[in-house]
């Protein structure tokens, strides 16, 4: 058996061509775009390399963003003084401060100073509560691309057990939250795994769909798995390869090469879940900007 592929390129993209049309549609209606600030802090690489590929998201949806790059000693009251002109900026809907900040600045302090109505990231204590609670708000991006991914290739969770390896604030647990809500395209059951697990092998052997963010490449493999499960491979591990131009490549949490001969659908790393957490970042930040600007036909001032 060959596993069907999940192709996050081709599903990204609908997502974006739909977030377009709403982008469109809401620029004509309410005059301004949807606008998104991003705050980088210090010089790390590849946090620099996600914000420039968000900013060109943005770019070509249209979209008002502004990147203010900080440097890595700023004072945690310059980060907070900034978070609070972009919370009173009209222009701004979503506030996305790259992480991972630099040690000597507390991630939680700084998340919570953003208003919750732009907290587009989903990682505001409001958000993250209303999503336990079963209620809108802005879900995180990594895992609401995942259910997008889960249902959009005809792989819904409903029923199923869904096995979640990881426990992480930004993919384990809010992926776990959003799957088991009794509420279409959820109602999964569902096991969150990790490093207190003295085997994982039973999880990983129960799992219908199996959905791996534990950050080692290759961690799992095909003999492991549930014959016919679903597989989503959140894990993006760098390892060497002399056979590649700059001598790495991408790889996923889950040995591809045997995992695809078990499962009857596999998420590629490169081209899963990785291209899906713009997309969802955009669709956020459409949301946010919907609900913030009142359109001018009722009247009211925008807020
Ligand atoms: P993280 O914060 O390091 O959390 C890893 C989790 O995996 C922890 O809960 C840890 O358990 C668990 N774990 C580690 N090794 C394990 C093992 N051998 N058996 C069972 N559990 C194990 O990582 P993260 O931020 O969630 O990211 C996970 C992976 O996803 C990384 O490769 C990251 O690069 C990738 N990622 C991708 C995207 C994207 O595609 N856009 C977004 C975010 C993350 P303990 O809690 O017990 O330590």
């Amino acid at each position: 058996m060959s596993a069907a592929i999940i192709d996050g390129k081709v599903i990204s993209e609908q997502i974006k061509s739909e977030v377009r049309i709403g982008a469109e549609s809401f620029i004509r209606e309410r005059g301004i775009p949807p606008g998104l600030a991003f705050i980088l802090v210090g010089e790390n690489p590849s946090s620099q390399v996600y914000v420039r590929s968000k900013g060109k998201a943005c770019a070509e949806l249209g979209y008002y963003s502004v990147t203010e790059t900080l440097p890595a000693d700023i004072s945690e009251e310059s980060l907070l003084r900034c978070i609070s002109r972009f919370n009173a900026d009209r222009r701004i809907h979503g506030i996305l401060v790259q992480l991972p900040l630099p040690p000597h600045l507390h991630e939680q302090t700084i998340i919570e100073a953003i208003a919750p109505d732009k907290d587009v990231d989903g990682f505001h204590p409001v958000n993250v509560g209303r999503l336990v609670l079963g209620e809108p708000c802005f879900r995180p991006c990594t895992p609401a691309g995942i259910q997008e991914l889960l249902l959009r290739s005809g792989n819904d969770p409903g029923g199923k057990h869904v096995v979640v390896v990881g426990r992480s604030n930004i993919v384990g647990k809010p992926i776990a939250n959003i799957l088991l809500q009794k509420q279409r395209g959820a109602n999964a059951v569902v096991t969150i795994a990790h490093t207190g697990a003295h085997d994982l092998l039973p999880y990983l052997r129960s799992a219908d769909i199996l959905i791996a963010a534990i950050g080692r490449p290759k961690a799992i493999r095909g003999e492991s798995l549930k014959p016919g499960c679903v597989v989503i491979d959140v894990g993006i591990n760098r390892i060497p390869d002399s056979t590649a131009k700059n001598g790495t490549r991408l790889v996923g949490d889950v040995d591809f090469d045997s995992a695809v001969q078990v499962a009857s659908a596999i998420t590629p790393v490169p081209g899963g879940v990785g291209l899906m957490t713009i997309a969802m970042l955009m669709k956020n930040t459409l949301d946010a900007a919907k609900a913030l600007v009142i359109p001018p036909s009722t009247g009211l001032a925008s807020g």
